[in-house]
């Protein structure tokens, strides 16, 4: 092998797993930096919406406590009348949420209520005033230090969710304790709506139980962009959850392009790895191609050489008049135009050849006979066939169709597949020629009773410089490109061409020649 081929070979096997290596590396940098940027994306988003969430539920706290203040700074426990005269009188928008205001004297043995200012007097009022006293009070916190601070019970009693804010007093020397009674139902259908309800549609906001179940708002995914928060002091049971639009929107498209970045991977490394195949095979085909022109060149010259020795051989002989029958100068003769026969045959073929590699071969369609032709070409063997002790049979049926048909190249064909039959088969003895007519084509079959042909071979051999196990086996000379003729130029004239077994032995060359239309017939 050449050293600037070996070196190219091993720059191939270097060179592509580099480039696998390359994309591969390529790809997982792309992969992980599209990935940390879209973390980053969505970290951000997941503060932005954070925030939000904070700021929502601080906005309730907040509206609350303010209410809480209000009633603290209208109510003196010194008074009573504080209570009925001073917040039920007071302007309702300053407390909307709240239902009733109690006061309790906190007797540590039995507590009771001593003062109670509700805004929709009712029955309600007195299952509160019991649900209070017997269960609430032992859900507050009044022990905790500093006592008079004020604080919230957010609970459910017999499925009704409940809020009250509280604070203790001291006057003369008693405990009281004031009590806001929030109404629940009014938050969530009145206060909610008002402050969550989003008139830009930039977020949407819902309220969740302790169980989870919506109290107020739409469902919203349960993805990494819908944040949810508890309320800090409040309705602290309950929690706010947040998602922005805009994030669902950029979840559904970083997951489609999550997606669309694994396929085109794949697909990148579906192509590059066709591509390195399909490289590996050309080169493959390639050095075998090198090979089969390197070998075509050295049997061309081989088979010119040895007719242009014998011509000269035997033109000495007779040129220098030492031959001394009339029937060997005959014989020697006949030798000196037999060889030149094939000479100008192979150089006829390795044109052919060369002007079928270029896309030059030029066919002249003429229409015309087939029988004449084959039976000609089959004339150029005879005399070769004698020699060889193979007897030549033929079969032309009358009544075929003119076709349109090259008569070199038909000529060519038939000598090639007759010389072919002579060369691998003699020992078979007889060669027929026959042509056969079908509906839309003619058919020229060559058989022999000769080795036949290796099964594995049987197409091959049709291709450019490739030769037959059995040729290369006995050393038969040959140049491997007479079936891609034939091949071509069956093809010219709208055929095929192929080989099939004969029983017991031998084989039958065939090709056709399309006759499409309703030809006259030959004479
Ligand atoms: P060449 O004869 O110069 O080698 P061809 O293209 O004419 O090239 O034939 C290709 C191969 O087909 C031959 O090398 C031979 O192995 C095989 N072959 C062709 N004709 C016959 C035949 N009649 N019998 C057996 N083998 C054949």
């Amino acid at each position: 092998m050449a050293a600037g081929t070996r070196r190219a070979r091993l720059l191939t096997f270097l060179l592509l797993p580099l480039v696998v290596l390359a994309v591969g590396v390529l790809a997982t940098v792309t992969f992980r930096t599209s990935f940390q940027l879209e973390k980053l994306r969505e970290q951000s988003v997941v503060e932005a919406t954070l925030s939000l969430a904070n700021e929502k539920a601080d906005r309730l706290d907040k509206l609350i406590v303010e209410q809480d203040d209000a009633v603290v700074s209208d109510i003196d426990v010194s008074d009573l009348r504080s209570l009925t005269q001073g917040w039920l009188r007071g302007p309702m928008r300053q407390t909307p949420t709240i239902r009733a205001v109690l006061l309790l004297h906190l007797v540590p043995s039995r507590p009771e209520v001593v003062a109670f200012a509700s805004r929709a007097p009712g029955p309600d009022d007195e299952a509160f005033r019991r649900l209070l006293l017997q269960r609430m009070l032992g859900d507050m916190e009044l022990q905790v230090e500093p006592t008079s601070e004020l604080r919230h019970l957010h609970q459910t009693y017999d499925e009704t969710s409940y809020l009250v804010s509280y604070w203790q007093r001291t006057h003369g020397g008693r405990r009281y304790l004031v009590v806001a009674w929030h109404d629940v139902p009014r938050i969530v259908h009145q206060i909610f709506p008002r402050i969550y309800s989003e008139r830009d549609e930039q977020s949407r906001v819902n309220v969740v139980d302790a169980e989870g179940r919506i109290v107020f708002g739409p469902p919203l995914s349960e993805g990494e962009f819908t944040v949810g928060r508890p309320f800090a002091t409040t309705l602290y049971k309950w929690r706010v959850n947040v998602t922005l639009t805009s994030a669902e929107e950029l979840a559904k498209n970083v997951e489609r392009r999550r997606r669309l970045e694994m396929i085109l991977v794949g697909l990148s490394g579906l192509v590059v790895i066709a591509g390195i195949v399909v490289v590996l095979i050309a080169a493959a085909r390639e050095r075998r191609l090198s090979r089969l022109k390197s070998e075509f060149v050295a049997n061309v010259s081989h088979e010119l050489k040895t007719p242009l020795s014998l011509v000269r051989m035997f033109g000495e002989l007779l040129h220098s008049g030492r031959v001394e029958s009339e029937e060997k100068r005959r014989q020697y003769l006949q030798i000196i135009v037999d060889e030149s026969d094939r000479l100008s045959q192979l150089i006829e073929n390795v044109l052919d050849f060369a002007r079928v590699e270029r896309g030059k071969l030029a066919y002249r369609m003429e229409l015309g006979p087939v029988g004449e032709v084959v039976v000609h070409a089959v004339e150029t063997c005879l005399a070769r066939a004698e020699r060889e002790g193979v007897e030549l049979e033929l079969a032309v049926p009358e009544g075929l169709p003119l076709l349109l048909r090259d008569e070199g190249a038909l000529e060519v064909a038939v000598v090639n597949l007759v010389d072919n039959a002579l060369k691998y088969a003699k020992q078979g003895e007889s060669v027929r020629v026959e042509v056969r007519r079908a509906t839309a084509y003619v058919e020229v079959r060559v058989s022999d009773r000769g080795p036949g042909i290796l099964p594995e071979d049987r197409k091959r051999i049709f291709e450019r410089f490739e030769r037959g196990r059995n040729a290369q086996d006995n050393k038969i000379r040959g140049s491997g490109i007479g079936l891609a003729l034939v091949k071509h130029i069956a093809e010219a004239h709208g055929g095929k061409a192929w080989v099939e077994p004969n029983q017991p032995q031998g084989s039958t060359f065939v090709f056709t020649l399309a006759s499409r239309r309703a030809e006259p017939q030959e004479p």
